[in-house]
């Protein structure tokens, strides 16, 4: 039995045929649709024909609060024009005549690091997906913690004693999200994205390296209050951003270890395992898990 892996992003939608083993068979990708939500849907449904095989199922990561239950978005900021209110399950159901299930990107990202990846042999887990934005997610057991709203592990908009160098995006101030994501750090170093600052960094530059390590040493120190109130297992620290190694890694763990209460230093701080095709393998893992 195949299942579908649909990621829908701002910039981007992928779809992937994912057989029972969690193993990537076959992918395709396209720019997103700027011209509103249905038209998101209806190239999902093409890349979906277009990867043919005999899926039984589909998962759906996207961008925005996902009501899993009912399968609509709940709100969305501005990155994808119209999502808001979409009915992703009924009207992708609808064009493909296969059972839908969907979820927030970053969960689906959770779920694969909490079953094939990272955060396997732990029981409760946070995942930290940094990139344009930052996101987060709780597993426990391999499983998403639902939570009354959906969003259980949500860590982006926890308030951080620095002002950031750009509002939030949710549309509030002194959010995590607003010193720690991709496009802040971009901003704070005066570049128009993550790559350049690395390269500065690489290149001996100083400032580039500051503000690497202020966004790392942030998201640490904030990260270390949730740990100590939740209690995990693990923390997976996962996106775009996160794969500037060690770098980004070891000040995030270390100003983790240094403001999280005693008993929870020796608690794991881990980089993902599975690379950028997680979100497309976890989306089809909510498809497995919905049948
Ligand atoms: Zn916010």
């Amino acid at each position: 039995m195949s299942t579908i892996g649909v990621d829908i992003g701002g910039t981007k939608i992928a779809v992937g045929l994912v057989d029972d083993n969690g193993e990537l068979r076959a992918t395709t990708a396209a720019p997103t649709p700027a011209d509103g939500a249905r038209a998101v849907l209806a190239k999902a449904a093409a890349l979906i024909a277009e990867l043919g095989g005999k899926p039984t199922a589909i998962g759906v990561g996207a961008t925005g609060v996902i009501d899993p239950i009912e399968g609509v978005v709940r709100s969305a900021t501005g990155i994808l024009p119209g999502w808001q209110g979409t009915p992703v399950r009924a009207e992708l159901s609808r064009l493909t005549g296969l059972p839908v299930s969907v979820d927030n990107d970053v969960r689906a990202f959770a779920l694969a690091e909490a079953g094939l990846g990272a955060g396997r042999p732990y029981g409760r887990v946070l995942y930290v997906s940094v990139g344009t934005g930052v996101g987060g997610a709780l597993t426990e057991d391999g499983r998403l913690v639902r939570g009354a709203r959906g969003t259980a592990g949500e860590i982006g908009h926890l308030l951080v004693s620095a002002r950031g160098p750009i509002s939030c995006g949710c549309g509030r101030f002194d959010h995590l999200e607003s010193v720690a994501a991709g496009s802040a750090i971009a901003v704070a170093a005066g570049e128009s994205a993550v790559p350049a600052v690395v390269d500065r960094m690489r290149a001996g530059d100083d400032a580039a390296r500051a503000v690497i390590t202020h966004a790392a040493t942030v998201l640490g120190r904030a990260l270390a209050g949730f740990v100590t109130a939740v209690d995990l297992d693990a923390v997976v620290i996962g996106g775009g951003v996160s794969r500037i190694g060690a770098e980004f890694h070891n000040p995030l763990a270390g100003a983790l270890r240094a403001d999280v209460r005693p008993p929870g230093r020796a608690m794991p701080v881990l980089p993902a395992a599975l690379g950028a095709d997680a979100p497309l393998i976890g989306a089809a893992l909510l498809a497995r898990d919905a049948t």
